[in-house]
């Protein structure tokens, strides 16, 4: 075994260079080879005397040890040897502090290479005192014990024990046989540390001769790095399952207990609930309170989870303000949203943070499984789509993952694929609406709408249909980008034909696209690689993407402007801008939701709120759009209330480039020959 652990330490790359250089010095000396030979004739000689002695009972004296040979060359020859095994220890101890060092400055080490370390420098240690076990243990324990008989005088009879010969001899033996105690005990130390077992009391035995004592220092500071390396294995073992921010179980660790519930509920038959938590609005707490206030709040949270889940199910933090519960066993779908309900509820009270109180409202997704069926994977994405479910339908909501939920789910995922490939092979189209001034009737402008051929009998498909699959991942910007570059290729190519100068053209940028830091640089870069004049373009941003993050949107805003976009708010009058929040914004254009158009003309609050969104608008220097005008009275009743520009199918349907062209075109010619239709109904 030695000679294997010997060609291992050889051989692995992970152990260091001045080890291995010891362990052949060691087996190189001279000195080594030499005592291991003279060992082996001295006890064969002692062997030898001892059984003539032995076999006649007879105490030996002077003349019967006459030929033994001198043991004080022996003893020499014995201590530098120890000197050697603790040099190469002190060699394999460097190594693991270094190890251990290495692992505290970079706690992002890779940990595994850190344990074959580790486990590589056990076994050098051990190597080295197997080493000296080989070399010294084997054949002084048979010395000793032929010393023993050798020179015992058994007629000394007071039931201890006496030496008796020569005193050289004997105080060779006494030497000899103390040596092979401590190294004996050396071994079992080497031993007890290599079965980890570091409370053995072996370990805190302390040798009084030199070598014995640095021997014991180097298995003493051999132990202190294994509690600590053994420590640092705890600390990793938590924290590889548990969250270091709540201490509930992690996702792998979740994912096992998954894993293992479903299992026994296979074997029982019975059912189990995955419920998948997410916190309503957590980002604003941690946005408007910061980082601290948000990290209470998830303590709290994880708090309540584990004290109110019952016994037996399982709590823990998938990440973010996500948590997970295992409810296992529960009879029916009923007794889950039960449970999911309760933890709402034991949610809802205050959480008391040093900054303030908040309320941490939340929704549940719930996926069930009966007999086990399903995988542990699967069942987390089901309670995820419940949720997204749940979350769509309001706060505080609870929803179960059904059949029909995952159909959706899959269509989703064909859209969304449809829609990666439609960009590939270039299935996106645009269509035009003009817009037009409310006074003059005449073509202003026009606002760029995605379309998608879609293969197979699908057709035209509007945004409707997949706009809101894109907006779920980055996908949106990927159109956006199509968007916007197209719509510059068309512009670039409208004005070579002679683009009438007042025009422009507005794209719609998606939120995402715009709580990117990439926003700013893709607009001015379409238009740069086209040649196209900042003011050709208007960016239309929707209030709902303006109130994710204001003030950084804001910034972004402004940046356009500054390069000679113009800014256009869309579908104003469906989310919460507050006029406060109005007035912090760079915006050019103010356009009011198609879904005051009608109701203006309808409803006498309608038009009282128009007439206020029209005002402020005009308050804050911006111009006035209307989308939606279906009716002459629309468009009659919002131009006399001030609108500035005016949008709708009563005026033009987004249409195909070459028609949007064709009306402008043949407008240029009416306004040239004068028969332009200007001027309403008043
Ligand atoms: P939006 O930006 O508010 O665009 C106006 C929508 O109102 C268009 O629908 C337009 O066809 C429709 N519309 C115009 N006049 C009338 C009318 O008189 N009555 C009614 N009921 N509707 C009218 P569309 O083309 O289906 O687009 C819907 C939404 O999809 C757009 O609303 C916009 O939010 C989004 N969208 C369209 N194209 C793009 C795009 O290229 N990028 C992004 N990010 N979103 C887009
Ligand atoms: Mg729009
Ligand atoms: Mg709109």
């Amino acid at each position: 075994r030695y000679d294997d652990l010997t060609e291992v330490l050889r051989s692995s790359p992970a152990v260091p260079r001045a080890v291995t250089a010891s362990l052949e010095r060691m087996e190189a000396d001279a000195d080594f080879t030499a005592f291991d030979r003279e060992l082996d004739e001295l006890v064969s000689g002692a062997l030898a005397q001892g059984t003539q002695a032995g076999g006649s009972r007879v105490p030996p004296n002077d003349s019967a040890t006459a030929g033994f040979p001198s043991l004080a060359p022996l003893l020499s020859t014995i201590q530098r040897s120890s000197r050697l095994t603790s040099e190469m220890l002190d060699e394999a101890i460097a190594a693991v502090r270094t190890a251990i060092d290495d692992v505290r400055r970079d706690d992002a080490a890779d940990i595994r290479s850190v344990y074959t370390w580790l486990a590589a420098l056990l076994a050098i240690s051990v190597a080295a005192v197997a080493l000296a076990a080989r070399a010294i243990v084997r054949p002084l324990r048979s010395l000793q014990t032929s010393a023993h008989q050798l020179w015992v005088n058994p007629a000394a009879g007071d039931g201890g024990q006496k030496l008796g010969g020569p005193s050289e001899v004997r105080s060779a033996s006494n030497a000899i046989s103390e040596a092979a105690h401590h190294i004996q005990q050396a071994a079992r130390q080497a031993d007890a540390l290599a079965a980890g077992d570091l409370d053995a009391a072996v370990l805190d035995r302390k040798v009084s001769c030199g070598s014995g004592a640095s021997l014991h220092d180097s298995v003493a500071t051999l132990r202190e790095s294994l509690v600590r390396q053994e420590e640092f294995r705890h600390r990793l073992a938590h924290e590889a399952i548990h969250d270091c921010l709540t201490h509930l179980p992690n996702r792998a660790s979740m994912i096992a207990g998954l894993e293992s519930a479903l299992e026994r509920s296979r074997r029982s038959g019975s059912q189990l609930a995955v419920l998948f938590l997410d916190l309503d609005d957590f980002k604003d707490i941690n946005d408007l309170h910061g980082h601290h206030t948000g990290d209470a709040v998830l303590v709290e949270v994880a708090r309540r989870l584990e004290e109110h889940t019952r016994s037996g199910d399982l709590a823990g933090r998938l990440g973010g303000d996500e948590f997970l519960v295992i409810a296992e066993p529960v009879r029916d779908e009923a007794e889950a949203i039960e449970i999911a309900r309760r933890l709402l509820d034991v949610l809802g009270a205050p959480v008391d943070t040093p900054s303030a109180a908040f309320t941490a409202g939340a929704s549940i997704g719930i996926a069930m499984s009966t007999a086990g069926e399903g995988s542990a994977d699967q069942l987390v994405r089901d309670a995820d789509l419940a949720l997204y479910r749940a979350k769509e339908l309001g706060r505080s909501g609870v929803h179960v993952c059904d059949e029909k939920l995952r159909s959706s789910a899959r269509e989703t995922s064909s859209i969304a694929e449809g829609i990666r490939a439609a960009i590939r092979n270039n299935e996106l189209l645009l269509h035009f609406q003009p817009i037009v001034g409310a006074r003059t009737r005449k073509i202003c402008s026009a606002e760029a709408l995605v379309r998608w051929q879609r293969p197979g009998d699908h057709g035209l498909s509007p945004p409707s249909n997949f706009i809101g699959v894109a907006e779920r991942s980055s996908l949106i910007i990927d159109i956006d980008l199509w968007v916007l570059e197209n719509v510059c290729a068309q512009l670039a190519s409208w004005e070579r034909a002679g683009l009438p100068d007042e025009f422009a053209v507005s794209v719609n940028i998606s939120g995402r696209h715009f709580a990117s830091g990439r926003v700013v640089g893709d607009i001015l870069s379409a238009l740069e690689r086209h040649e196209v004049e900042p003011r050709r373009l208007i960016v239309e941003i929707t209030e709902g993407a303006l109130l994710a993050d204001l003030g950084g949107v804001a910034r972004k805003l402004e940046a356009l402007r500054v390069a000679g976009v113009r800014v256009s708010i869309d579908d104003f009058g469906t989310g919460y801008t507050s006029l406060a929040h109005l007035r912090s914004l760079p915006f050019d254009i103010l356009k009011i939701d198609r879904t005051f158009a009608g109701y203006t003309v309808e409803r006498r609050y309608e038009a009282v709120v128009s007439k206020l969104m029209i005002d402020a608008g005009h308050l804050l220097g911006a111009v006035v759009v209307a989308e939606g005008i279906e009716t002459i009275a629309d468009a009659d009743t919002l131009t006399r209330m001030g609108v500035d520009e005016l949008q709708g199918y009563h005026l033009f349907h987004p249409e195909s480039p070459d028609r949007v062209w064709e009306a402008i075109t043949a407008q240029a010619v009416e306004l040239r020959s004068g028969n332009a239709r200007v001027g309403i109904a008043e």
